[in-house]
């Protein structure tokens, strides 16, 4: 009843025309492979360029952040309804990037999350636990706090348009990977947060992706686990053919 996402988080890499060439080589690698949506989350400069190039495939645009307010005296900041005007359907919010470099908050997170949703775009929700907090054990309550403190507020019906990303901070960018075991029980505890807060059904539905170096060779692994379904692909997703083996190894 869930359909596998896999989505890419370019971060501060490629410009329009770099866009445009990595389309041209996608699509027809990953053309007729339907059983997942795949969405690809770039550089704001880059979402036009991006609509342009992928209009006529299944592929999907996102940016990497937005803006709580819709309008005002916020200098480089970008709101939802800008990102709309341009074509993007996705958003990346609460990456462990922004956490670490840029003062991200969960309650920022929070404002970021219901401002896009109320906009209309659809939300990659990021959550996971830094290398600390899962040697000292406390993984799963890390994970249930930011769950509980981002979707406040957050309604059932909105929920249809969010995705949760279980990014281990620890995995992401150094090459280390959750073993499949941990991403399906961390996922595993994201769903019970949400069957707590939403209901079953609701907790059932919502897609969770698995993110922290997942790569072409480790991503069949990773996908067959009942909790995990898609995954949000930094590294991996500037190359063409690595990206294209992950949306393959979704549609098995
Ligand atoms: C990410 O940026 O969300 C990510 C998971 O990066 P990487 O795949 O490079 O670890």
């Amino acid at each position: 009843m869930r359909r596998y996402v896999i989505a890419g988080n370019w971060k501060m890499n490629n410009t329009p025309d770099a866009t445009r060439a990595f389309a041209e080589a996608l699509a027809p690698k990953i053309a007729g492979k339907d059983g997942c949506d795949v969405v690809l989350c770039v550089p704001f400069v880059d979402i036009a360029a991006a609509v342009e190039a992928t209009r006529g495939t299944r592929i999907r645009v996102g940016a990497q952040n937005v803006h709580y307010e819709p309008k005002g005296a916020y200098t480089g900041e970008i709101s939802a309804e800008m990102l709309l005007a341009v074509g993007a359907e996705y958003v990346i919010i609460g990456h462990s990037e922004r956490r670490t470099y840029f003062g991200e908050t969960d309650a920022t997170v929070n404002l970021r999350t219901k401002a896009a949703l109320a906009a209309g775009l659809k939300v990659i929700l990021c959550v996971g636990e830094v290398k600390e907090q899962r040697l000292s054990g406390i993984t799963d309550e890390v994970v249930r706090m930011q769950i509980k403190l981002d979707l406040a507020g957050v309604t059932a019906e909105e929920m249809k348009n969010v995705i949760i990303a279980y990014e281990p901070v620890w995995a992401i960018g150094t090459g280390l990977t959750a073993t499949p075991e941990q991403a399906d029980e961390t996922c595993g505890v994201i769903r019970r947060v949400l069957g707590e807060l939403y209901g079953a059904e609701i907790a059932g539905a919502t897609v969770i992706q698995y993110g922290g170096s997942m790569n072409e060779k480790n991503a069949a692994d990773l996908l067959g686990k009942e909790n995990v379904d898609g995954g949000l692909i930094g590294g991996a997703s500037l190359k063409p053919d690595a990206f294209a083996v992950i949306v393959e190894a979704a549609n098995a």
